[in-house]
């Protein structure tokens, strides 16, 4: 899949829109990404699973890096370390961190091998700090991070600046402005917030 074809998904099932947005920051944005709408469809999940887990496998042979586990933060992390870790194998394996007591941390059982080369995948990188939270945890597990998957960068690639020496791809690169409600251009114009969940967004 080419970059247009990628975009084209996230567009049609209307993850990627374009309005008047209230983000939970308070700032108001002209794009607004729902990662569910695609999240949603297991076949689409499977196809945007299947491209990065190319693309990072391709990364990793030429570093001559074999990985058998993949690990994302709950809950869209989950969904997407499962469809990544389908396409490394059978011998692959999906597991994922969640928050315990505010800390990102192993649970369920689940183990590492000291050494063991791990890919981290998140689904939206808005600032890296779930990405990060996710590293330290494979790092205190034991484990080595050998690469990084994102379904979106929506950081507009800064937050991969702190990866510097980890390959990181992101299957949709997006730099996405936002503007607290005083100097936003659309208030400005009078255009009104669009309201989310709506029929009428694109
Ligand atoms: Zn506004």
């Amino acid at each position: 899949m080419d970059s247009k074809e990628i975009a084209r998904v996230f567009e049609d099932c209307g993850a990627l829109l374009t309005g008047h947005f209230l983000l939970t920051s308070g700032l108001h944005s002209d794009r607004y990404f729902e990662k569910f709408r695609v999240l949603q469809y297991p076949h689409l999940t499977d196809r945007l699973g299947a491209e990065l887990a190319a693309r990072l496998q391709r990364r990793l042979l030429l570093a001559n890096v074999t990985v058998r586990t993949v690990v994302g933060p709950a809950t869209g992390g989950i969904l997407l370390s499962h469809v990544v870790a389908r396409h490394l194998g059978p011998e692959a394996r999906s597991l994922f961190t969640e928050r315990e007591e505010g800390k990102m941390v192993f649970r369920r059982g689940f183990q590492i091998k000291p050494g063991e080369p791990v890919i981290v995948v998140e689904d939206v990188c808005t600032t890296g700090g779930s990405v990060n939270e996710v590293l330290a945890a494979v790092r205190a597990a034991g484990g080595q991070v050998a690469a990084i998957g994102l379904l979106v960068d929506r950081s507009g690639g800064r937050a991969l600046a702190a990866w510097s020496g980890i390959p990181v791809e992101a299957l949709l690169s997006l730099d996405i402005s936002a503007w607290p409600p005083s100097a936003c251009p659309l208030c400005q114009q009078g255009i009104p917030v669009t309201e989310r969940g709506s029929r009428h967004l694109r």
